[in-house]
């Protein structure tokens, strides 16, 4: 007989981010179910767990969705409650949504967990692509200066994803679950 070496951790992911940068549809893709164009406007809190493996360790995510309730700014404390990561998302053809993220959602975690692991998520990169307003979009390199002058937190990612093509959606959990992984 012999012990498995296997570790398994579970880890609890809280997606935060302006309505309609596309949690929910996140929160869907992760759940494994296929992309809407239609919003719900559910007000309840969900959650959905995924295990990743990398060689003898096994990662459960457990990712949370606001569904909704950000619009009313509020989220509840339980929704932070005993998180290990925060995915901030904005919508990389509106630059309010990444204002969201520095003015709201970086400092809703500074003030309640600064020891969070957390990731910049840009999403709908498929529209940025063909829209005639580039010049509007948050760029990769945007994000990345604005990673650099976050000094407090720890950021171990950014992502700009498509959550409609699915584009560098499943890189994002992969990444996140490596890295709660290499946390332990
Ligand atoms: P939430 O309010 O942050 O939960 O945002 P939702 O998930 O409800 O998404 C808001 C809207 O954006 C919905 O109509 C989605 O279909 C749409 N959406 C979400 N992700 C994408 C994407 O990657 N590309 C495009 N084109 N639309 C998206």
């Amino acid at each position: 007989y012999k012990m498995s070496a296997l570790s398994r951790r579970s880890f609890k992911v809280i997606l935060l981010g302006d309505s309609g940068v596309g949690k929910s549809s996140l929160f869907a893709r992760f759940s494994g179910d296929s992309f809407t164009e239609a919003t719900f406007a559910t007000l309840q809190v969900g959650s959905c767990r995924r295990t990743f493996r990398f060689g003898d360790r096994e990662v459960t995510l457990e990712l949370w969705d606001t569904a909704g309730t950000e619009r009313m700014l509020s989220l509840t404390e339980n929704y932070y409650h005993h998180a290990s990561a925060a995915l901030f998302l904005y919508d990389v053809n509106d630059q309010a949504t990444f204002l969201g993220v520095q003015s709201t959602w970086v400092p809703s975690i500074r003030r309640r967990d600064p020891t969070m692991t957390t990731f910049l998520v840009g999403n709908k990169t498929d529209i940025a692509s063909t829209s005639k307003y580039a010049f509007e979009n948050v760029t990769l390199d945007e994000a990345r200066r604005y990673e650099s002058s976050i000094i407090d937190l720890k950021v171990a990612g950014n992502f700009q994803v498509s959550v409609k093509t699915e584009e560098g959606v499943h890189e994002l959990f992969e990444t996140v679950a490596e890295a709660l992984c290499g946390d332990v």
